[in-house]
């Protein structure tokens, strides 16, 4: 989709729910996640009027409950030069926005020679710059273990392009920032209930732009039942825990482990992944059932974003197994190398997933369009993305 670069008749106004820009904007926005939000930052970026629009009255889906991590190196193919723009473009944003971002990179944990392995082999690929082979000591000092807690480290690799941004605010902050532009209009708690081409129709009454962009995440089987069937979109509902600072940890990176390794496409790729993924089914089976990827990430103040397992279906549970956050928590504290984590907060993420493509991306009406990352991982390719509509080169195989 190329956006028009029409004048905008949307005035700059105070984000309110109760109050729906009169006039008739470039690009109007369904939903204020991380991937409208980028596309509305992209359209300021390159002087459209933007109005987004969103039915809650805050940001509260998958993009505030993630782990915050841009996954930039372990991206394979174009999903890799999404992820390499979108990192350009959350460098961007959050000087902008004042958004607190670090760029500490992800410390992946080996600890067998079948993981460090998968590591050597994604160095020879890319290279020693961005596949930092570690010895055991500096991955035992990033993870703040003592010289007798080390046995069952090998090593590790540090992916330096990789960032990290606090969930909790990625989505707010950039809201607050667009609220204040000119051009730009939020519309908070006001749902839509349908498109035609130039009009989104709303609970409070039509809102009109030149082109509609429909960033709704799963949501979309509710607005576009068909579009969403034939993508077999369904939810993915992941366990998830913020656990009290471990006292000697020192690395600010998104710490990955193996079973990181099995999920992500470029370690998937690797020569020694088959036999990783039977290693893992072998000594922890029960990680493969709840299709865990324990990981943990840090927020500015110490504690840590802990998770997380996969359980997939069109409707999503409500009930949260303490079985499978138990085991979450038991491995995250056996990567730390400590005997517990203390949870202060627990929670359940949802984001849309499909078996059939990383992407939905539909032309649902001329001018209107559905887009959802069905990956996962919308965090890492959100910039990318909004890069890539504007400028007309994405495409339903990134
Ligand atoms: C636990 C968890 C961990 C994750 N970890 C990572 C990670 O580390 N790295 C990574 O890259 N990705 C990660 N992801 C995935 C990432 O969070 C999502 O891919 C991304 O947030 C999707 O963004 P979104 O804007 O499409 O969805 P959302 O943030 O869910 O936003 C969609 C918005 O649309 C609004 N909406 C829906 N329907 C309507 C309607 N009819 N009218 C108005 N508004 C509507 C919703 O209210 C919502 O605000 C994780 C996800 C989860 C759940």
């Amino acid at each position: 989709m190329s956006i028009a670069t029409t004048p905008s008749a949307a005035a700059s106004s105070p984000a309110s729910f109760a109050d729906l820009p009169r006039g008739r904007s470039d690009l109007v926005v369904v939903g204020a996640g991380i991937i409208g939000l980028a596309h509305a930052f992209e359209a300021v970026r390159r002087g459209l009027g933007v109005t987004v629009v969103e039915r809650d009255h805050r940001s509260v889906g998958a993009s505030v409950r993630n782990f915050g991590h841009c996954c930039v190196t372990a991206q394979r193919g174009s999903q890799l030069e999404l992820a390499l723009r979108s990192r350009s473009g959350w460098l961007d944003a959050a000087a902008r926005a004042g958004l607190w971002l670090s760029e500490a990179g992800a410390l992946v944990v080996a600890r067998s020679a079948t993981e460090l392995a998968v590591l050597e082999e994604l160095r020879e690929e890319r290279g020693a710059d961005a596949v930092r082979l570690r010895t055991r000591d500096e991955v035992a000092e990033a993870l703040g273990r003592a010289t007798d807690a080390r046995e069952d480290l090998v090593g590790g690799a540090l992916l330096p392009a990789d960032l990290r941004v606090d969930p909790r605010r990625a989505a707010p902050r950039p809201a607050d920032w667009l609220a204040r532009q000119p051009g730009v209009h939020i519309t908070w708690g006001t749902n839509v209930v349908g498109t035609e081409p130039g009009t989104v129709h709303t609970s409070r009454g039509p809102v009109h732009g030149e082109r509609i962009l429909l960033c709704v995440g799963h949501d979309l089987d509710r607005l576009h039942p068909r579009e969403a069937e034939a993508h077999g979109v369904e939810r993915c509902r992941l366990s998830m825990a913020r656990v009290e600072a471990p006292g000697p940890l020192r690395t600010d990176a998104a710490v990955l482990s193996a079973t990181s390794m099995l999920r992500y496409d470029a370690f998937t790729a690797m020569p020694s992944a088959g036999r990783l993924r039977a290693e893992v089914a072998a000594h922890s089976p029960e990680l493969l059932n709840i299709v865990a990827n324990v990981m943990f990430t840090r927020l500015p103040d110490g504690s840590l974003l802990a998770g997380d397992s996969h359980a997939y279906g069109v409707t999503e549970t409500p009930f949260q197994d303490e079985a499978t956050s138990r085991l979450l928590l038991r491995e995250v504290a056996r990567v730390l190398g400590v005997p517990e984590v203390r949870v202060t907060q627990r929670w359940q993420g949802v984001y849309a997933s499909s078996t059939r493509g990383p992407l939905l991306l539909r032309d649902v009406a001329p001018g209107v369009r559905a887009l959802s990352v069905t990956s996962g991982i919308g965090m890492t390719l959100s910039f990318g993305l909004a890069a890539a509509t504007f400028e007309g080169t994405l495409t339903t195989q990134d």
